[in-house]
């Protein structure tokens, strides 16, 4: 075995949504330069070019170990007749799908009539807001940010995102006033993945487990230290140690006729509520059952990786293999993403594709996609194939961030309630652009409120 298991380096764990922090302001006040500075990237957004929209564009931010999205809100339409209404309109936008916002002001300038436009709008918003005093570039500048008291937003915030004075501290301001982040889990080393085996009875399942697990007590010898449940087997595969969860049952080969199907249900339940992809197994030679396809089920809702293995390979022919592929398309027609395999147990034919294949479905279901490629691609998806109106409207979808991995979670920002239909039109175009082979994914609505 080639990793030791500290070597079995920790993920990303299980988090809750990542909050997001809306940059609000008038033009040219450093918005885009204040974001810059919060995400760590010099030049990466600022745009001097006028007419540049630059409309809610988010990015990944962290500060003190804690992730965020900032949304920088730069679109601006110059030519709009009514400045005042139209910075309004715009901030309100960002405003009402944030958890905090940013309000920059240049204190160069001072509150102008549209800053006050937007301090109304912002106070009946009732969300928590930061007041910024930008471009104090100097202690004179620092000073006058006091003047800035007078919005009636607490105490400015004097900075200068050019030069990087204040932000530390901003940035500490900014997280306090985010909601409580989730408890941290520990960090630690990761240990062997733990895989679930299960299928109706007679699929294979202790043979399968039989067939791999031949050099087992070697394995346990090298991983001692490491707290395996007794009900559990360690296998190497393919260089490397898998911990199959809940095995006793079927290593003792339990008369398994004697269960009743809700006990087998509720032993499946457990399995795959502890281990992090499932292998279900499948009878090749027989018809895809509606017990085979409760299995499936119970995998995808518990937002399991998933592998299908295409058991007794042996006995299938060229007959076989038609009526096969048939059923597989109509059967399996609401899991496409599932990764595939088709193995013997018997004979042993591509068992060695197992292990591969529980990598693939495992880094599917760890994937995070950087906020700026899948806004990139969302902005091109929905400009293409906007969503249908309804009722006179057509609900747009403002922007989206990944919440979650394991099994990956997004977030959809919206203007209003999405179709079922839109939904999966998205999820299954996600899958097009980045994926997630083997892996559920979630996709959530927030329409702003
Ligand atoms: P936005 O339209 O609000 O996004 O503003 P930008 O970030 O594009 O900045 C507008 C102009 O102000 C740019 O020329 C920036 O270089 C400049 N600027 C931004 N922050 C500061 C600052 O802290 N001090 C000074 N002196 N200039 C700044
Ligand atoms: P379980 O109930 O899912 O654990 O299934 P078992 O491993 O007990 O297997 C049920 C029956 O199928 C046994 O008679 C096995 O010998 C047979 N079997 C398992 N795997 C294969 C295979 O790949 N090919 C063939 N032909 N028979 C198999």
């Amino acid at each position: 075995m080639s990793d030791s298991p500290a070597e079995l380096l920790s993920v990303d764990v299980v988090e809750g949504p990542v909050p997001v922090v809306a940059v609000v302001g008038r033009p040219n006040v450093g918005k885009s330069t204040l974001v810059n500075r919060i995400i760590g990237r010099r030049q990466a957004v600022v745009e001097d070019v006028p007419g540049v929209t630059r409309d809610r564009v988010p990015y990944d931010a962290q500060w003190n170990g804690r992730r965020f999205t900032v949304v920088d809100t730069g679109g601006w339409e110059p030519d709009a007749r009514d400045r005042a209404a139209a910075i309004a309109r715009q901030a309100e936008m960002a405003v009402q799908t944030a958890d905090v916002v940013v309000f920059v002001v240049d204190v160069s300038v001072g509150a102008t009539d549209v800053d006050e436009a937007a301090v109304k709008m912002l106070r009946r918003s009732h969300k928590p807001v930061i007041l910024v005093a930008n471009k104090a570039d100097n202690q004179n500048l620092e000073l006058e940010a006091v003047s800035l008291w007078s919005l009636g937003l607490g105490e400015p915030h004097p900075i200068s995102a050019l030069h990087g004075r204040g932000s530390g501290d901003l940035l500490d301001d900014i997280l306090s006033a985010l909601p409580d982040p989730p408890p941290i889990v520990e960090d630690g080393p990761r240990g062997p993945r733990r895989v679930a085996l299960v299928g109706r009875p007679n699929v294979g399942k202790s043979s399968l487990l039989n067939k791999v697990s031949k050099e087992e007590r070697a394995v346990v010898d090298s991983v001692a230290g490491t707290t395996v449940d007794p009900v559990d087997s360690l296998v190497e595969m393919d260089g490397e140690v898998w911990q199959f969860v809940d095995t006793a049952g079927l290593r003792k080969r339990v008369n398994q006729a004697s269960g009743t199907e809700y006990y087998a249900s509720l032993r499946t339940a457990g399995a795959v509520e502890a281990a992090e992809v499932a292998v279900v197994l499948l009878d090749s030679s027989e018809v895809i059952s509606e017990q085979d396809q409760r299995v499936l089920t119970q995998v995808v809702e518990a937002g399991r990786a998933l592998v299908i293995a295409f058991n007794k390979w042996d006995l299938v022919d060229a007959d076989r293999r038609i009526f096969l592929d048939k059923e597989i398309d109509r059967e399996l027609k609401r899991i496409p993403w599932a990764v595939r395999v088709n193995i013997s147990a018997k004979t042993g034919r591509a068992v060695d594709k197992l292990a591969p294949a529980l990598r693939r479905a495992l880094d599917s279901w760890e994937r995070r996609v950087p906020t700026g490629a899948l806004n990139q691609w969302l902005t091109a998806l929905t400009q293409a194939t906007p969503h249908p109106v309804r009722g006179g409207r057509a609900p747009r979808i403002l922007f989206a961030t990944q919440a979650g991995v394991a099994p990956p979670r997004f977030v959809l920002f919206t203007t209003g309630p999405l179709d079922a239909g839109y939904i999966r039109f998205v999820e299954r175009k996600l899958r097009e652009e980045f994926g997630f082979e083997g892996s559920p994914i979630e996709i959530s609505v927030k329409p702003r409120k």
